[in-house]
């Protein structure tokens, strides 16, 4: 598979930002699989008792970066529930709303189905360390990844901006923790500094490949027929990268025979916002985010944390429960309603990034 700079298109290298800024991506190279062929054998792969494909993500070996099977670090990822929600329909003022909660990970997060390709390829180059700077997230997977794999791993967390239950699960998985003073921001710039050791942010494009597999398993789940929108909070900006990744190439295969639009929903408070996961101030992944709303016909809004913390409740008290940071896709389909931008007939899916216990912060609005 061809590496190239998404920005000025060179020959790039998969773990390093191009001379240009812009950051790599692997070219997926025709597969010799016809779309018929290929949700057969994703099919029969989820029924099979081989352990690669009990991974969500592997199962779709044929679009990822050659590793061999030897090498794959695997938790079982991507294999996520898409729930049907009347009430979320309801509070969104749309047709139809599904959940694809990719907080049902292995650690919690939707970032288990980047990591597990981003270790195992660390794995296959025989990788010591790897690193990242984390809110939180990032940090527990790459732990529990790279302890896996027997791997040391690095987290650089912003001191005092995340939780207690991100942390511990750092500490369990044995990763080394260093505070750094300031936002998830100063923590990036410190990566720099750890010299050799390979970096697991969204900015190595092999875990932008695992992440792209969340919109194939939500396409799957829906039997190959995409939504009219997809809703998703941003932070760093890798995730809606991936998602548009992911639906770029179902449609270029012939899985899919149109494009969903897509929606970015970001805290209006930027680094100071209460949904820690998206308290990001100049996301990585800005310039790549600005193609896939383009190229979806997409939009972006805002959210304040009041808005963010109302639909986090609206999502528990149906019994399925999220982070704050991924109650943002329901509150910004809600505010996209009302401006008239989503239609009252569409048909929707709000992605869930993260898990309700990673994060136990409910109202944090009605103290500040
Ligand atoms: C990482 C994360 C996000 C933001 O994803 P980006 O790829 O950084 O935009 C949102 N929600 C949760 C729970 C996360 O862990
Ligand atoms: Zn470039």
């Amino acid at each position: 598979m061809r590496v190239v700079c998404g920005d000025c298109g060179a020959v790039a290298d998969p773990l390093h930002i191009c001379p240009c800024g812009g950051l790599p991506e692997f070219a997926l190279d025709t597969p010799r699989l016809d779309p018929l062929g290929l949700r057969r054998v994703v099919r029969e792969r989820r029924a099979s008792y081989e352990p690669l494909f009990a991974s969500g993500v592997w199962r779709l070996r044929e679009l990822l970066p050659p590793i061999h099977a030897q090498h794959v670090v695997t938790l079982g990822e991507g294999n996520v529930p898409l729930y049907d929600s009347a009430a979320g329909a309801r509070y969104a003022g749309v047709a139809h709303l599904a959940y694809l909660h990719l907080g049902m990970s292995p650690t919690g997060s939707f970032k288990d189905l980047g990591m597990t390709v981003a270790i195992s390829a660390a794995r296959a180059r025989g990788a010591r360390a790897v690193a990242c700077a984390s809110t939180g997230n990032t940090a527990s997977s790459m732990a529990a990844y790279a302890a896996r794999a027997g791997i040391d791993a690095i987290a650089l967390v912003p001191r005092g901006r995340v939780s207690d239950a991100k942390l511990a699960q750092m500490r369990e998985y044995g990763a080394r923790i260093i505070d750094v003073d300031g936002s998830f921001d100063d923590a990036f710039a410190e990566l720099e500094r750890l010299g050799e050791v390979m970096v697991v942010n969204s900015v190595n494009a092999y875990r932008i490949e695992g992440q792209k597999c969340a919109a194939f398993a939500l396409l799957e789940a829906r039997g190959w027929r995409a939504p009219d929108w997809i809703a998703l909070p941003g932070g760093n900006l890798g995730n809606i990268s991936a998602f548009a990744k992911g639906l770029r190439e179902a449609r270029a295969l012939g899985l899919i025979d149109r494009l969903p639009r897509i929606a970015l929903i970001r805290a209006e408070r930027g680094i100071d916002t209460a949904a820690s996961a998206i308290a990001v101030g100049k996301p990585k992944s800005q310039a790549r985010a600005q193609r896939a709303l383009r190229d979806f016909n997409g939009v972006a809004c805002m959210l304040n944390d009041d808005a963010i913390f109302a639909a986090k409740a609206a999502i528990g008290r149906e019994g399925i429960g999220c982070e704050p940071a991924s109650a943002a896709s329901l509150g910004g389909l809600r505010a996209l309603r009302a401006h008239g931008t989503i239609a009252p007939d569409a048909d929707v899916v709000a992605v869930l990034t993260g898990h309700v216990l990673k994060d136990l912060r409910v109202r944090a609005h009605a103290l500040a």
